[in-house]
C-alpha cells in the first residue's frame, strides 16, 4: 500500500499544490486518528476501535477524492445536435454532500444547476459530477457554489450559468449554536442569468417548486 493510493490513484492535493515530500503517509494519518481517540479518553486497543483509524482514513479518502480530479475535464465532451435547442437546461434537486473546512463535519443539502446553452449541451449527469468533484473536498458553501458555476462557465462557455445550493451545516446543527432547522442558501449567476431578471426568476421559481 503506497501513501498515495487514493481512490483514483492520484495525489490528494490539486496538481498545482502538490508537495509529495511533505504529504504524510497513510500510517501517519492512521496514527493521528489514534492520537485523537486517546485524546477523547478512549482506548484505541479495545476491540471496537481496533480498525477505526484505518477506517477513518479510508473514509476521508472518499470524502476528499475530488482533489485528484479535474472537474473541467468532465465537461469536455458535448453534443451539438439538439435541433437548435437554446433555452435553459436545469438539473434540479441534486443531492450534495461535502465537508466544512472549519470543523471537518458534513455539509448536506441540495443543489440546482442550470445553464443557457450556446449551441452545445453536455450529458445530463456531467453537471452532477462537476458538483461532486468540488464537493468532495474541504469546503465552504460559498466557495463551492462559486467553483461549480465558474467551472461550467469557463469549460462549456454557455450564455450563462445559475447555481443555487441549499444546505445544512452539521457544525451548526449538531454543535455550536445547535439550530437544527436552519439551512443556508447560496447562489451564483453568470452571463444571462446576471443580466436578465426574468431568466433568473424562472430559475429560482423552478428551484422552489419541487
Ligand atoms: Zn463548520
Amino acid at each position: 500500500m503506497t501513501p498515495y493510493d487514493n481512490a483514483n490513484g492520484k495525489p490528494a492535493k490539486p496538481a498545482d499544490q502538490q508537495d509529495t515530500a511533505a504529504r504524510p503517509t497513510r500510517e501517519e494519518a492512521e496514527a493521528a486518528v489514534e492520537t485523537l481517540l486517546r485524546w477523547m479518553g478512549e482506548s484505541p486497543a479495545r476491540e471496537g476501535l481496533a480498525d477505526t483509524p484505518a477506517r477513518v482514513v479510508r473514509a476521508w479518502e472518499e470524502f476528499c477524492s475530488g482533489y485528484g480530479e479535474d472537474p473541467a475535464a468532465l465537461l469536455s465532451s458535448t453534443f451539438d445536435e439538439v435541433e437548435g435547442y437554446d433555452d435553459m437546461v436545469m438539473l434540479r434537486s441534486i443531492r450534495m454532500e461535502s465537508h466544512c473546512e472549519h470543523h471537518l463535519v458534513p455539509i448536506l443539502g441540495t443543489a440546482h444547476i442550470a445553464y443557457l446553452p450556446d449551441r452545445r449541451v453536455v450529458g445530463i449527469s456531467k453537471l452532477a459530477r462537476v458538483l461532486d468533484s468540488f464537493a468532495r473536498r474541504l469546503q465552504t458553501q460559498e466557495t463551492l457554489t462559486a467553483q461549480v458555476a465558474d467551472c461550467i462557465q469557463t469549460a462549456l462557455q454557455p450564455r450563462g450559468v445559475a447555481v443555487l445550493i441549499d444546505a445544512q451545516h452539521q457544525c451548526m446543527t449538531t454543535r455550536g449554536v445547535h439550530k437544527p432547522d436552519v439551512s443556508m442558501v447560496t447562489t451564483r449567476f453568470t452571463g444571462a442569468f446576471q443580466d436578465d431578471q426574468d431568466l433568473r426568476n424562472r430559475f429560482l421559481d423552478q428551484a422552489r417548486h419541487l
